[in-house]
């Protein structure tokens, strides 16, 4: 999929359609996942890890890509849910 590096897209901050650059980020907004983390902590005593034995499986055809949009007038970033895309090409333009 092709993307232009710039878009018109609305700014919480300004409260405004306003023209922002898009910035490709490794990882969106932080999950709160810590209830995984404490099951996964409590698994790893003796004996089996039960349903965290399991080994991940390969990749998938489709990454989530996470984007930043960066508004050029107060220069503040926000993100957005990201989607589903194989293959994701900043263009010019
Ligand atoms: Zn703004």
């Amino acid at each position: 999929m092709k993307m232009p590096k710039q878009i018109k897209a609305h700014c919480p901050f300004c409260n405004k359609h306003t023209l922002h650059t898009v910035e490709k980020v490794r990882k969106g907004r932080a999950t709160t996942m810590a209830h995984i983390d404490r099951q996964k902590k409590r698994a790893q005593g003796i004996g089996n890890s039960g349903k965290f034995s399991k080994v991940p499986g390969g990749d998938k055809p489709t990454k989530r890509v996470n984007l930043r949009y960066r508004c050029n007038e107060c220069n503040k970033a926000h993100n957005r849910k990201g989607f589903k895309v194989s293959k994701l090409d900043l263009v010019e333009g």
